[in-house]
């Protein structure tokens, strides 16, 4: 991940970047990244440029940035993601973008009412116009939408929003925030999300020819799979890396400007050995402790991995003390994965009590379609 600034013209009321002025990266940094990767591992890549607002940086960075990456480091075929609020989307960028076949992730939480309610006045139709200039030059954007503790009481609407535009829902729980005076004011509580995930699965198997709600078919994919195929169902420690606008290495990019996670800097070129050896690795291999102790015998185990080292300190003073603990609202949907798949096989093949399609129908389409990597 690469986090050109933290900075971001937006005011989200539950996110922690910075004002707008915020240091943005050098392609001397970037340069340094690529010297850095050059002797650092030789497994495939993938450069989510991330924020903040990662489009502040300006066409400039990434007419430049691109080929740095894609050329200097093409023995790691690297391939790009970026996600954005798209408010600074231009032609030009647009058309940079395009070359690299950049996928999008954006931001939105429903009906401009509801999104810009807790997002911030205007979001809504800036991020459209962004929209309409990405599907203008042929970019793929799909969004991410973020539920609150307001948001959760809309759901009905929020995905009848995203059915009816034709966009594809992916979703994130909002998380207490580290730099809000009130942390807990619009975080999802583990058990609503739980909720949140079951009725997502059945609205989808009702409109699953209507619509894509990622989230379930990545769940789907864990159980059936039996791996984790997202970040916060894989042990990402060691496997995924962030660098902020100055150089410093983190462990993702949630922990940006956290300087007790800074594991080295690019202008070191550490190796892997090294940043074991930073204070930093060591807070989070703790996450690798408490999940051995607290999911033990978990049957969930293999494809959830204690869900996401951030999310485990988002809820206390910074330190890691234990494991994601949105850990209920993956139990009960993983749960509710297998009981219903379980009770299709025992019944006729792939139909849900009352004839609707169910699980196994559900499984047929995601092995029929392939997703691109990255965001
Ligand atoms: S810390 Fe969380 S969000 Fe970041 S890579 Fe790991 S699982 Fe994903
Ligand atoms: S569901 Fe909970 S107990 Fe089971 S592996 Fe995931 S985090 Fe651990």
């Amino acid at each position: 991940m690469i986090i050109p600034t933290l900075g971001c013209p937006s005011k989200c009321s539950y996110c922690w970047s910075s004002e707008e002025g915020s240091p943005v990266m050098s392609i001397d940094t970037v340069r340094e990244i690529v010297g850095w990767l050059k002797g650092f591992r030789d497994d495939p890549v993938t450069f989510t440029f991330h924020g903040g607002e990662p489009l502040l940086a300006g066409v400039e960075f990434y007419r430049e940035a691109l080929p740095l990456l894609a050329y200097g480091l093409s023995h790691l075929t690297p391939s790009f993601a970026l996600q954005t609020n798209l408010w600074r989307l231009t032609p030009e960028l647009a058309e940079v973008l395009k070359r690299y076949d950049v996928p999008i992730g954006s931001s939105l939480d429903g009906p401009r009412e509801i999104n810009d309610f807790q997002r911030s006045e205007g979001y809504y139709d800036r991020t459209m116009h962004g929209y309409s200039v990405a599907r203008a030059h042929g970019l793929n954007v799909q969004f991410i939408c973020t539920f609150t503790s307001h948001s959760i009481k809309y759901r009905e609407e929020i995905f009848d929003f995203f059915m009816s535009n034709g966009l594809t829902l992916k979703l994130h729980p909002a998380l207490p925030s580290l730099r809000s005076d009130e942390p807990e004011r619009w975080a999802l509580d583990p058990s609503e999300y739980g909720e949140l995930l079951v009725y997502l699965l059945d609205r989808y198997l009702e409109n699953m020819d209507r619509i894509e709600v990622r989230n379930i078919n990545d769940l789907c994919r864990c159980v059936f799979s039996g791996r984790g195929t997202v970040c916060t169902f894989v042990d990402c420690i060691d496997n995924t890396f962030a660098v902020g606008p100055d150089g410093s290495i983190y462990p993702c990019y949630r922990f940006v400007g956290m300087p007790d996670y800074v594991m080295g800097s690019v202008y070191d070129r550490p190796s892997m050995d090294d940043i074991k050896k930073s204070e930093a690795w060591g807070r989070m291999n703790r996450f690798r402790e408490c999940v051995e102790v607290h999911c033990k015998r978990c049957k969930h185990l293999r494809y959830c991995r204690g869900g996401c080292p951030y999310n485990a300190i988002s809820h206390t003073d910074g330190k890691i003390h234990g494991v994601d603990p949105y850990c209920v609202a993956y139990r009960r949907i993983f749960d509710e994965i297998t009981e219903r798949f379980n009770r299709e096989l025992l019944s006729s093949f792939g139909v849900q009590s009352g004839g609707r399609p169910g699980i196994i129908a559900l499984i047929r389409k995601i092995a029929s379609k392939e997703e691109p990597r990255g965001l």
